[in-house]
């Protein structure tokens, strides 16, 4: 299979067939962001003989060795979505050339590739399998979203995402804790929530913010223009979301970077996980929480 770099997928991605058809990100430029370091390039695109190449060894692999079938696919690059609506329908193509089965395809995508596409080529791509986008909307905080450089404001979040609804398109977000800084974590959290009660994301997944000094956000903390959260504010800002979500949706922490791997539905388990939360913020000291922070070297 062609696999450039470390791979990144959603954790509920982890029976997916992974699929490369892009590596790194059209963007960027996040000041939090080095998930793409590695990679001697920003963007690349596979070639359609490479993508047929790795569907062909997957075929085979999950006939002979694993006997089972898959049915979905999760396209891997920080934005395959970016891809032109033919270039989707291509690949689309292929992957129901050697899996008929093949229910679902999906992929992390920008708020911004959402926008380049119309209303009919995004119905259109539904129609060949897209579904289950995983976006990083990160906060609906818009002074956040303007200093980490995301390229996109909370009016765009829910202008594409309410066309991805039209279209039959299901997403799920990636939240970011902490990206409002020291002090705002909470009121951050809160107007997110807001954001996210008029959508219908299938799930709201916190990630939390770890700054890494090869990153544009360390020299912005060095130079004193931005404050990191204490670890104790970005879990009342976790609860601050929670607490403020009122849509049907289901709520995960989960991955390296939270100390507390977290997966509930909400509202059902709305008061069970505030308590967690609770015990968490009451019972949990700073130096803990600072010290599993200084563990994670990598996400
Ligand atoms: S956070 Fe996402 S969009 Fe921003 S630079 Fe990183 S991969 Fe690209």
């Amino acid at each position: 299979m062609h696999y450039t770099g470390t791979i990144w997928r959603p954790p509920y991605e982890a029976s997916s067939l992974l699929l490369e058809v892009t590596a790194g990100c059209t963007h960027h430029r996040c000041k939090f962001c080095t998930l793409y370091a590695d990679l001697p390039f920003a963007f690349f695109m596979s070639p359609l003989k490479d993508i047929e190449a790795d569907l062909k060894e997957a075929m085979g692999m999950y006939r002979h060795v694993y006997k089972k079938t898959v049915a979905r696919t999760f396209l891997t690059g920080a934005n395959p979505f970016v891809l032109k609506p033919q270039r989707l329908t291509e690949i689309a193509g292929l992957i129901h050339k050697y899996f008929p089965k093949m229910e679902t395809i999906g992929c992390f995508a920008r708020i911004t590739d959402i926008a380049l596409k119309s209303d009919e080529e995004l119905t259109a791509l539904h129609k060949a399998g897209y579904d289950g986008l995983t976006i990083g909307m990160e906060t609906a905080d818009d002074t956040a979203l303007r200093f980490m450089d995301k390229g996109y404001s909370s009016a765009d979040i829910i202008e594409q995402c309410t066309r991805l609804e039209h279209a039959g398109i299901r997403y799920s977000f990636f939240y970011l804790t902490g990206i409002s800084g020291a002090g705002h974590g909470e009121e951050g959290a809160r107007v997110t929530a807001a954001l996210c009660n008029g959508l219908r994301p299938v799930l709201i997944g916190a990630n939390m913010l770890t700054v890494y000094p090869d990153s544009r956000l360390y020299g912005e903390i060095q130079k004193g223009s931005w404050e990191e959260e204490s670890e104790k504010e970005k879990y009342r800002e976790v609860r601050a979301l929670v607490e403020n979500l009122t849509i049907p949706t289901v709520f995960a922490a989960m991955g390296a970077s939270n100390a507390f791997q977290i997966q509930a539905r909400l509202p059902e388990d709305k008061e069970k996980l505030l308590k967690l939360l609770d015990d968490i913020i009451g019972n949990v000291g700073e130096d803990e929480l600072q010290r599993y922070r200084k563990s994670v070297h990598h996400l």
